[in-house]
């Protein structure tokens, strides 16, 4: 005798797309379905007491944070973007890293699901993240995948 499981569905509170719950995240907009928690972590929550010191003291320039984000902030996000466009694979195509990916991001009270790509890399493996807040990118060298 076989048993069929019908999977729960949650509609996303952000855009209203249905899904399968088990999958924690909108496949439309990827913010949290389910939130397990009132506090969301931030880029500024990793963030050490040094580095809140130096960002202080960058912020407190006025000017200074925009020019940085000009002139070198955009320019390594665009070059990061181009890489990815190029050579990356998405983490969607490696099924069981992809739900680890998803489940961390739940642990860790992530409200928005970042974009994971796979990329080939040269020299020794590595992973790095980039982006902000709306839009986290997590890039993973492929040996690490494997
Ligand atoms: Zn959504």
């Amino acid at each position: 005798m076989s048993e069929t499981f019908a999977l729960q569905e949650t509609r996303c509170p952000k855009c209203s797309t249905t899904n399968v719950t088990a999958n924690l995240y909108c496949k439309c907009c990827s913010n949290i379905l389910e939130p397990r928690t009132d506090y969301w972590l931030q880029a500024q929550d990793f963030q050490t007491i040094a580095d809140k010191d130096a960002l202080g003291l960058v912020k407190s320039t006025g000017v200074l944070p925009h020019l940085l984000n000009q002139f070198l902030g955009k320019p390594r996000a665009r070059k990061q973007l181009e890489i990815i466009s190029r050579e990356g694979r998405s983490l969607n195509r490696f099924g069981n890293v992809n739900v680890l990916m998803r489940e961390c991001a739940y642990t860790l009270c992530l409200e928005r699901l970042p974009a994971a790509h796979v990329i080939t890399g040269a020299g020794p493996p590595n992973a790095f993240t980039f982006g902000d807040d709306d839009a986290p990118i997590i890039v993973i060298d492929g040996r690490l995948v494997e």
